[in-house]
């Protein structure tokens, strides 16, 4: 068996790298940070978390949560990290950004079998098997060579990343800390609205300064990721039945129910920043500051990200991979994480671990290891090597891509459930084979 290339040391590349490593192989995992970074990315630390520091639900009935938990009994180095720095955020598994980045930084370079090698590759560096999860965000030099290898079957769309703001600069006369329906205590803070406060934000927001869209970039919004000012533009309550909804939420000051709330999140160890939940803007930043801090309680405060807009880049996948992640027209091409058009961190995590486990079985001449579509993990790699699917969109994990439901059960949480359940068994004995 011969050196494996991963490319992109992101959460694709590095469970890729780790999973690879783990069966005696070498591996070579390139990375251009600290030399170059994309528009998203700012520290030197691998698998960093470009937006929200959420790895969402962490419940077994959520298809995430599901996915999680598998990819936990399949050794995930990505789980692994994060459930050693996970912060409090009620049903969902949240991380201290920094922290995790150095587990997974630390787990990967002290790794006897991977070599890192840093700088920006802008094709594959031998014949050997490789691993291109360069992320939505490849740089220029390497979407050229992948589209030459691939041809002209390239989608573009926009993701959008919300402003973060230190703690001390939130007004906490004004602003409450509570978990929707009382669930995990106090693990948000809240910014309560009522009428007048909402009507004034609402129209400012609508009329607010946008940064330049280039025009091929123009009218790509995506649902799972749409720029605040984008769903205000759908019209005037759609944010009170999104982000800003007030349901399970009491201002313990007041005796009404607030008439909108903006939510933020902690978004590290220490508590000391916190991400607007559902903000991600591409408004101008001095915008973002004026309008943002028309909402109750942020009216001074500090912002130390501001959101931004950002190419997302994904190939065809359903034209081009199989199950497994490979290139159907290569035995040597695997391609992971977002780039494949799976959405989502824990997906993006997902591809990484098929596409490793994957190469590295094709590199020690053994049979590949496919998930049933009755699992998670599965029932991804399913959906994104579909070749039935037509107008291929980037896709979350939901349990409507599983196969084999049983649709007779009318409770849904039963029977997500009970999909739960066969899944972890399956999972369990896939594990035990290896
Ligand atoms: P990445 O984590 O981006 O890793 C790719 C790595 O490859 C990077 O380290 C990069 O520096 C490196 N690289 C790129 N080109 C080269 C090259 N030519 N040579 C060497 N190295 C290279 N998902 C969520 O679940 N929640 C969110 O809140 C969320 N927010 C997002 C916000 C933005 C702005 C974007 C773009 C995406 C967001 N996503 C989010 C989607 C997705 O989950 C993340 O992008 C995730 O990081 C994808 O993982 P990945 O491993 O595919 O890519």
């Amino acid at each position: 068996n011969k050196t494996i290339n991963v490319i992109g040391a992101g959460l694709a590349g590095c469970e890729a790298a780790y999973q690879i490593a783990k069966r005696g192989i070498k591996v070579r995992l390139y990375e251009m940070k600290p030399q170059k970074y994309s528009p998203a990315h700012h520290s030197e630390n691998f698998a960093e978390l470009v937006c929200s520091n959420s790895l969402r639900s962490d419940q077994l009935e959520n298809a995430v949560g599901l996915l999680k938990e598998e990819l936990r009994i399949m050794d995930s180095l990505i789980l692994r990290a994060a459930d050693a720095t996970r912060v409090p955020a009620g049903g969902a598994l949240a991380v201290d950004r920094e922290g995790f980045s150095e587990y997974v930084t630390k787990a990967v370079r002290d790794n006897e079998n991977i070599e890192i090698i840093y700088g920006e590759q802008d094709s594959i560096p031998d014949d050997n098997i490789t691993v291109i999860a360069t992320g939505p965000l490849t740089s220029e030099s390497m979407f050229t060579y992948i589209r030459k290898i691939i041809g002209d079957d390239y989608l573009y769309f926009f993701d959008a990343a919300a402003p973060i703001v230190s703690y001390e600069s939130i007004n906490m006369d004004k602003a409450f800390k509570a978990a929707r329906y009382g669930k995990g205590s106090e693990d948000y803070i809240n910014c309560p609205m009522n009428r007048e406060e909402y009507e004034i934000f609402y129209n400012e927001l609508v009329s607010a300064e946008l940064a330049e869209v280039k025009s091929f970039e123009k009218n790509m919004v995506f649902e799972g990721c749409m720029p605040i000012e984008s769903m205000a533009q759908r019209g005037k309550d759609t944010m009170r039945y999104g982000p800003l909804k007030p349901v399970g939420l009491m201002d313990p000051r007041k005796e009404a129910k607030p008439y909108a709330v903006v939510q933020l999140r902690q978004d590290n160890k220490n508590a000391t920043l916190y991400n607007i939940v559902g903000f991600q803007t591409h408004l101008k930043w001095p915008e973002q500051k004026r309008v943002f801090s028309l909402i109750p309680g942020l009216e001074n405060a500090e912002f130390v990200r501001y959101g931004v807009m950002h190419r997302n880049t994904y190939i065809n996948s359903p034209k081009l991979l199989d199950c497994t992640y490979k290139l159907k027209s290569s035995d040597n091409i695997y391609f992971a994480g977002q780039i494949t058009g799976v959405e989502g961190y824990i997906e993006s995590t997902a591809s990484g671990f098929v596409a490793g486990i994957n190469a590295a079985a094709r590199s020690l001449d053994r049979e590949g290891i496919v998930f049933p579509a009755n699992t998670s993990i599965g029932a991804l790699s399913n959906y994104i090597s579909d070749a039935g699917v037509k107008n291929f969109q980037p896709m979350n994990v939901n349990f409507g891509l599983f196969s084999n439901v049983d649709t007779s059960i009318r409770d849904k949480r039963k029977r997500n459930s009970l999909i739960a359940q066969k899944s972890i068994e399956i999972v369990v004995n896939i594990n035990k084979m290896f």
